[in-house]
């Protein structure tokens, strides 16, 4: 069975990137199904409204909660996740993506102005578990491109999508660290070398030098993950580095 994904959003064509590249071949292999819906489809009067002025007041509008629970009640299978992109959420990672990967699909909620009212997110929570989530430390218009980079990261992760295993298995983050460097042809290249270690066609040292350049890239620009790493991950070689 397909991995589905189901997003709400007022811009529908905005998700067309779904349907490209990765994603695109993806689906034509019948490895994910895609769904977009227009909140639109789910409001109750003649200008389709989707917003409303915030109680107590303050810039902005919000969300209202009926159309919504409407969508939600139709387009979400029961059980499946619900995922609500906001700046207010918890950090989307990596590791997100591969526990999100393991289950049967997702459905998003994309909100636009201030955000959707809390009560949708609460109400939601009885038909299944349900993810405020931030994809960064920075303030994005609406939720659909929060969408777009999720569901990449997640489903580059399915079996079958990324056709060589290893490559997903050795990237940044897959082990908690930054991937070092990567060359390709000619070796030298505007009086540029490729490291020598690489051409040596020493399988042992080759891996030595990746992961000290994986922890050293690391050290110096996110010193932050290589502090969260368990101890008993770094073996002597690495204290070395
Ligand atoms: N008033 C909200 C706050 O300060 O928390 C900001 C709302 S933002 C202008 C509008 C929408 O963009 C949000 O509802 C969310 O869907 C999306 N969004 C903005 N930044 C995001 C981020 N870093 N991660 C995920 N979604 C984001």
């Amino acid at each position: 069975r397909p991995f589905r994904v189901d997003v709400v959003t007022i811009f529908p064509e905005y998700l067309a990137p779904l349907r490209q590249s990765l994603l695109g071949k993806a689906a034509e292999r019948g490895l994910v199904a895609i769904g977009v819906h227009d909140l639109r489809n789910w409001t109750d009067d003649v200008h389709r409204t989707v917003d409303d002025a915030p109680y107590g007041g303050g810039p902005g509008m919000v969300m209202r909660p009926e159309p919504w629970a409407r969508a939600l009640e139709e387009v979400r299978p029961p059980g499946t996740r619900l995922v609500v992109p906001t700046p207010a959420g918890r950090p989307f990672t990596q590791a997100t993506a591969a526990e999100w990967a393991g289950e049967p699909g997702l459905v998003f909620a994309c909100g636009r102005y201030e955000g959707i009212d809390q009560r949708v997110a609460e109400w939601a929570a009885a038909a299944g578990p349900v993810s405020e989530v931030s994809i960064g430390d920075y303030v994005l218009a609406g939720g659909e491109s929060a969408v777009l980079v999720m569901v990449e990261a997640v489903t580059r992760l399915l079996p079958g999508v990324v056709g060589n295993r290893e490559s997903v298995e050795f990237d940044s983050h897959a082990d908690g660290l930054l991937e070092g460097p990567s060359y390709t042809r000619p070796a030298s290249w505007r009086d540029r070398e490729v490291p020598p270690v690489l051409l040596s066609g020493d399988h042992a040292a080759i891996a030595r030098w990746r992961r000290a350049e994986s922890l050293r890239r690391t050290a110096e620009r996110r010193p932050d993950l290589l502090a969260a790493l368990p101890e008993e991950t770094l073996t002597g070689a690495d204290r070395a580095v």
